[in-house]
């Protein structure tokens, strides 16, 4: 049972020559102690975590409508929106930047509640469909789609559908597949591979502390709920710090250490890099910016229109009709109602702007590699089209940040900033995102060996980047 990267992976270094010093790792004793002596209260807080979980999705959908003018200091059901967008979301996207995947182990209830019923379950051998290295791409770009046609960021009801039932199904796949491990986690979880993505940018690092050799292929005969082959982990990705592994004082354990946020995506020639990865930065980036875009592109109402007369024209009336809440956003009570035609609009313009986004953020790393190579990379073409794709990550971290966390800044308004001084904090943000884009790219090209011309070899992969931050400044401002 074995996950193939797309890129070549006979490319990482062999472990006599990736040492500790290559990934910047000095091991904190002090750290691994204390992290081993907070596992036991892991349960605890997941238990108090689903509490919260049910309070701010269940409880507003019994509430009265807010008025007009209600805030979350008087109002439950603006409160409990507040906590999901303004709080929760923008702590795991900070976070993650920080301490890796902390979110999961520390606080995520679903995955804990998946594990949970892991253990009572039938246990059965997970199926081949799931592992395909491409199923947590769908399961991202499909949540996005419906989370959008329902409206998850305005109506608690929405909410409920897509947390709650992915929270269901969470648990459905634990007590199903996989032998006290995550499945959910590793496989299908609709945020898994973001936030592993995000995770190589983090500054923490958990890494055994003698690399062996071979690769870090999915395995079974491990302690890791992500099934990582310990002894030779060396990626973030998979990491959902349950700290299982920790023992301080054991070689077996794997060492805590800091490292410069980026810096696995600087090295990531030796950290595993992984085309379907690469693949889901550019397509999730796409997809969530799509969510945003139709929102405020000037000619989506005469193309809603032209599309709505065809099809009136056809005699297809039902294109007209609103189809079901759980699909699509009907909130008569709130002067939304989405129909048919809504619904194919909106996650018709998600997917184009995806597989575009998709198409020139993969010719613009194409790019790159190919100057890479005309000025000296020996680098093969696809490992280093591979490699200069993680680039787009920072830009993607910060648009997603800014566009997600869309009540963020509320507090700072009721305070006093101004709706200006917001858009500028968040072009800053943006700005910031394109600059570590490019720091990443260079860094990268490095890595590939260009010396001589690596400015020029940059050129496409930051058209890129500086595209994507452009589209996310429209689609956000
Ligand atoms: S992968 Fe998903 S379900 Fe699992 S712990 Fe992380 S956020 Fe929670
Ligand atoms: S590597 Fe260690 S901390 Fe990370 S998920 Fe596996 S067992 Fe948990």
């Amino acid at each position: 049972m074995q996950t193939i990267p797309i890129a070549d992976i006979t490319e990482a270094k062999p472990a006599s020559r990736f040492s500790q010093a290559d990934a910047g790792a000095l091991s904190r004793p002090g750290v691994e102690r204390l992290l081993a002596r907070l596992r036991p209260w892991l349960p605890w807080v997941h238990v108090s975590m689903f509490v919260v979980f049910l309070a701010v999705l269940v409880v507003p959908v019994y509430l009265p409508e807010p008025s007009e003018q209600a805030s979350s200091l008087d109002d439950g059901r603006v409160l409990a929106n507040y906590l999901l967008w303004g709080v929760w979301f923008p702590l795991v996207f900070f976070s993650v930047v920080i301490t890796g995947r902390s979110w999961c182990g520390f606080l995520c209830p679903m995955g804990a509640a998946s594990e949970l019923a892991n253990r009572h379950g039938l246990q059965r051998v997970t199926p081949a469909w799931i592992r395909w290295p491409g199923t947590p791409i769908v399961s991202f770009i499909v949540i996005t789609i419906l989370g959008q046609t329902t409206g998850v960021r305005d109506h608690p009801e929405a909410a409920l559908e897509i947390f709650g039932g992915t929270f269901a199904l969470a648990i459905l796949v634990g007590w199903l597949w996989g032998r006290n491990k995550r499945v959910w986690c590793r496989h299908l979880c609709p945020i898994g591979l973001l936030l592993g993505v995000f995770a190589r940018l983090g500054a923490v690092q958990l890494s055994p502390r003698k690399w062996k050799p071979g690769l870090d292929a999915l395995t079974e005969k491990t302690i890791c709920p992500t099934y990582i082959d310990l002894p030779r982990k060396r990626a973030a990705r998979h990491c959902i710090e349950c700290l299982r592994c920790i023992l301080p004082g054991h070689r077996a354990g794997l060492a805590v250490s800091f490292r410069r946020p980026g810096r696995e995506l600087e090295m990531i020639r030796h950290h595993l890099p992984d085309g379907w990865e690469v693949l889901f930065i550019f397509l999730g980036a796409g997809v969530a910016l799509g969510g945003f875009l139709w929102l405020v592109m000037p000619f989506y109402d005469s193309w809603r229109q032209s599309v709505g007369t065809w099809f009136i024209d056809q005699g297809q009336y039902w294109i007209g009709e609103p189809g079901p809440d759980w699909l699509m956003s009907v909130h008569p009570e709130r002067r939304e109602i989405f129909r048919w035609l809504d619904f194919f609009m909106i996650s018709g313009t998600m997917v184009s702007v995806m597989v575009l986004c998709a198409i020139a953020l993969g010719l613009a790393s194409l790019g790159s590699a190919a100057l890479a190579r005309h000025f000296g990379s020996e680098c093969r073409l696809l490992r280093a089209t591979i490699q200069l794709g993680y680039s787009q990550a920072p830009v993607a971290l910060m648009a997603l940040m800014i566009g997600l966390a869309t009540e963020l800044f509320t507090p700072f308004i009721g305070l006093g900033m101004t709706v200006a001084q917001v858009s500028n904090v968040k072009s800053l943000m943006i700005l910031a995102g394109l600059l570590w884009s490019l720091w990443l790219a260079w860094q990268i090209l490095n890595g590939l060996g260009v010396r001589r011309g690596r400015a020029l070899a940059m050129v496409p992969t930051a058209l890129g980047s500086a595209s994507m931050a452009a589209a996310w400044w429209m689609a956000v401002l």
